[in-house]
């Protein structure tokens, strides 16, 4: 036992001075990783946010947590919770609200009308519109595949929006394919209109649910 250990200690510095080696060596590579790649987005890099310039509707990445003003940050990760817990958010979230903003102002450049019909929602005003689904639609599950139960739904939550519903579904199409730019994605396949900000800018967006039934709790 003591040959053993005597030869073990060797090699155990061994192996500690090889991490070390190794470890400086990732430091390295992940600095020049940092300030050779500032002009894309790296979804293993947290810091890089995307930021809109309004005048010629592009968009640049910042490696701060800031976009340089005026720029307009459309953040630079999927949204998933909006502000405090659930059942206290009073309002869209504002990263949501300025992806659509940039949207909409590069829609336009191209002759597209963008407009949200229906964005956040109340916990009570939600509960209201699945009550009047499962009168239209017969059963709570018929009804969940168009309107969600409020604990369910992504709207009182303030993380999704209704676009150009229900009268301008070509509008929502240039959404559906140009949205990823600024992270937007339509997420049901059976309603043209939902989209949330499910991606980071410039990711690309998830394969669409059947429909809401997929968020239901
Ligand atoms: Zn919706």
């Amino acid at each position: 036992m003591q040959w053993v250990a005597k030869k073990a200690q060797p090699l155990a510095l061994l192996s500690i001075a090889a991490i070390a080696v190794l470890v400086g060596a990732l430091a390295i590579l992940s600095t020049e990783s940092v300030t050779s790649e500032s002009d894309q987005v790296t979804q293993a890099d947290p810091v890089a946010i995307s930021c809109f310039e309004t005048t010629t509707a592009t968009i640049r990445i910042s490696l701060t947590a800031q976009c340089p003003s005026p720029l307009i940050s459309l953040g630079g990760s999927a949204l998933t919770e909006s502000g405090t817990a659930i059942g206290e958010v009073i309002d869209m979230h504002p990263i949501l609200a300025a992806r659509f903003t940039a949207a909409q102002r590069a829609a336009a450049l191209e002759g597209i009308t963008l407009y949200i019909t229906s964005g956040f929602r109340s916990y009570a005003r939600q509960e209201v519109l699945f009550a009047e689904a499962i009168k239209k639609y017969g059963s709570e599950t018929e009804a969940a595949k168009w309107v969600l139960p409020a604990h369910s739904s992504h709207h009182p939550q303030g993380l999704a929006i209704d676009v150009n519903y229900p009268r301008d579904p070509a509008g929502a199409k240039w959404l559906e394919d140009n949205g990823s730019r600024f992270g937007l994605c339509r997420v049901y396949a059976n309603e043209w209109w939902h989209f949330e900000g499910v991606i980071a800018p410039g990711q690309s967006c998830p394969a669409m649910a059947e429909n809401a039934l997929v968020d239901l709790q």
